[in-house]
């Protein structure tokens, strides 16, 4: 590790004001991120502000919805009544992330901003357009069965992380900030951003700029979300699905679903939204709708497997979310062997 200045904020302005001006400046919360990424020598803060004192651990109600504050703990959140009772899928998301101590610590501030973990980014002995802009892209010609399907480009083939993100898209969550320049609103959709040819740049947000909050709008549907990975637990997505539907009588009147583990960030599905609005739920319907997600995939090498593997999952959330199923697994995990089609050829890990 390399030295770096320590300062815990007492406020968010100060915390702001600390980072702003200072471009090797880094706000830390939970540290469950970005202390690995500082042991692994990616990242080198010049200052870590310590944000995690911040008056932001509050889960207040909200216009029909909830506000979440950003330094609100993965376990504080899942446990929570009003998410579990009204959006579950949150609250599936975050229990199949990592592990319990680890949740103890993350905050739903830093989950959503966790980076890649693609290999190749998190070794510095690899080029990596991500890590070290205009070295070149070791995914792309390397063992790439973990990367992207949609939106990637020749810099970078990484996929984003976190689940928690997935959910807060599928339900149109809306980022809190405050930064330079004051504070402002940001559709979750726009958060993160899809790498182009400026891999190294994550989300939209502007270097010292905070998250104080995550909105959830007023929901009165069905929501759930699934995952497969290598391991039942303490493992990232191979490819998982977050389904926010609203019924009218018997038929779909909004249905919302976001993909992760196959873009540069949660992967929204307008074409097969549309597919479902307006009709009666039926496994044909969500095949339909399947194959309508997945129609613009792009496969590297090492990761065809994942379209498959996504279209099963997809069928499988919708037909749990609109009860034509019954819960095929501990909420929020599929199991290869218990989702009829899902298991197939699975490359060697890396
Ligand atoms: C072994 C392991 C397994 C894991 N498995 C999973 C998994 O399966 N699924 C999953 O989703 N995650 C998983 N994680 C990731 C874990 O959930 C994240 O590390 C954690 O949520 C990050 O939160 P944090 O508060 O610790 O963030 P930090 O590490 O403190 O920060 C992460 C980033 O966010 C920035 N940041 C933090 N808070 C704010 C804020 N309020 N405003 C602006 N910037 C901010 C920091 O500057 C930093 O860049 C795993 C982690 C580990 C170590």
């Amino acid at each position: 590790m390399h030295p770096f200045q320590y300062q815990r904020a007492t406020s968010t302005a100060q915390a702001v004001a600390a980072v702003a001006p200072e471009p090797g400046a880094t706000f830390i919360a939970g540290g469950t991120s970005h202390l690995d990424l500082m042991k692994e020598d990616v990242h080198r803060p010049s200052r870590l502000v310590d944000i995690s004192l911040l008056p932001l651990k509050q889960i207040t109600a909200l216009a029909g919805g909830l506000r979440l504050g950003a330094g609100v703990s993965n376990t504080a959140a899942a446990a929570h009544p009003e998410i579990q009772r009204r959006y579950p899928v949150v609250s599936e998301a975050l229990l199949t992330g990592a592990s319990t101590q680890i949740r103890n610590a993350a905050t739903l501030g830093g989950n959503p901003l966790q980076r890649t973990r693609c290999p190749y980014f998190r070794d510095p002995a690899q080029p990596c357009n991500k890590r070290a802009p205009g070295s070149g892209c070791a995914a792309l010609g390397g063992i790439n069965r973990g990367h992207a399907l949609f939106g990637a480009s020749d810099a970078c083939v990484a996929i984003h992380p976190s689940d928690l993100a997935v959910a807060l898209a599928a339900l149109d969550a809306v980022v809190q900030t405050t930064g330079p320049r004051g504070p402002r609103a940001i559709p979750f959709p726009e958060l993160h951003r899809l790498p182009g040819a400026t891999p190294q740049v994550d989300t939209t947000l502007a270097h010292g700029e905070l998250i104080t909050a995550i909105d959830l709008p007023a929901f009165a549907g069905r929501s759930h979300y699934l995952k497969v990975r290598d391991r039942a637990s303490y493992a990232f997505a191979l490819v998982s699905c977050a389904v926010a539907l609203e019924m009218d009588g018997e038929h779909v009147r909004r249905a919302r679903l976001a993909l992760g583990g196959v873009a540069h960030k949660p992967w929204r599905l307008p074409a097969a939204e549309a597919l479902l609005v307006g009709e009666k739920p039926s496994e044909k319907l969500f095949r339909a709708a399947a194959d309508a997600a997945f129609a613009d995939a792009r496969p590297l090498e090492h990761n065809a497997y994942k379209i498959p593997l996504g279209r099963n999952l997809l069928v499988q959330a919708l037909l749990e979310t609109s009860g034509l199923q019954a819960l095929a697994g501990p909420a929020g995990t599929a199991f290869a062997a218990s989702v009829g089609g899902l298991a197939g050829t699975f490359p060697a890990p890396y």
